[in-house]
């Protein structure tokens, strides 16, 4: 079973405007933006506990506003309700859904990596304590109130295919199909863009191996390895412009699956599915 992710607990006090103490039984899990970039976790879990649980009036009428969980920019997770009782997030599927606002950032709203790794880490685990399919049971707002009413989460009501994928990496995650350094946010600025690597120095036509035995490649397989300069990651295992799925960051770190014996540069063969150079100048032995 999926561990669970760290929760920061900022329990907000009973109060009509945002935790009436109603039972929830969850059968969905909703995703919320705040309607504004850059607005860290802090501040959201602040307005919600210290404002509008206390009363706050926006001309005469009373903010009934709240959240279960609420993600900062850097993948903090805090917890403001019990998942056992109802919040007032999502309009009419407050009586079944969990809800969950996530902090944004950029002009059209997307997530940072950390964000979005705690995101796919917090949904999964959900829908696994809660025996919910993440496939069909991670919802936005927009899917209940409809595109009239509201677009939130903003980004991911107009990048559809982005929220396809973020519910099969939550569900790859649940099934252990791919661990928490797997995730790849599709969301990034960078993802499925190319930069000029030079990560193969063999061309796929060629019969000559003078890469081999000369050093330069990462012969051992490791269990993880860390980039240690930008490279492009693969679909298929190849160097081709056309399998290009995206650009892995010096730093981040990648699990290991299989080490891929090829004619010239091997490729590892990551957890996630993709493919990447072994070549010791993009990549190195974490683990
Ligand atoms: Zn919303």
């Amino acid at each position: 079973m999926i561990k669970k992710p760290n929760v920061i607990e900022k329990w907000q006090k009973r109060n009509k405007y945002g935790r009436p103490g109603t039972p929830l039984s969850a059968t969905k899990i909703a995703i919320h933006y705040t309607g504004k970039p850059d607005v860290d976790g802090d501040k959201t879990v602040s307005y919600f506990n210290n404002v509008v649980a206390n009363g706050y009036k926006i001309g005469n009428r009373y903010i009934f506003a709240s959240s279960h969980y609420v993600i900062g920019l850097g993948g903090e997770i805090y917890q403001l309700i019990p998942t056992n009782e109802i919040c007032y997030a999502t309009n009419s599927a407050n009586s079944y859904a969990i809800a969950i606002e996530v902090a944004t950032t950029g002009s059209d709203n997307h997530y940072t990596d950390l964000t979005y790794k705690s995101m796919v880490h917090l949904c999964a685990w959900l829908c696994s304590y809660k025996n919910l399919d993440c496939k069909k049971d991670i919802i936005t707002h927009t899917d209940v109130v409809g595109k009239k009413y509201k677009l939130c989460p903003i980004y991911m009501v107009k990048n559809p295919d982005k929220m396809q994928q973020f519910k099969i990496d939550c569900d790859n995650l649940k099934q252990g199909k791919i661990t928490v350094n797997d995730i790849i946010n599709c969301t990034s600025p960078n993802y499925n863009k190319k930069i000029n690597d030079n990560a193969k120095f063999d061309s796929d036509n060629s019969t000559s191996s003078k890469n081999q035995g000369s050093g330069e490649q990462n012969t051992d397989i490791p269990k993880m390895i860390k980039i240690i300069h930008d490279v492009n990651y693969h679909k298929t295992p190849d160097f081709k412009n056309s399998s290009i799925a995206g650009i892995a960051l010096c730093g981040e770190v990648f699990t290991v699956s299989q080490l891929i014996k090829r004619n010239g540069t091997d490729m590892y063969k990551l957890k996630s599915g993709y493919y990447i150079t072994t070549h010791a100048k993009y990549v190195e032995k974490y683990k």
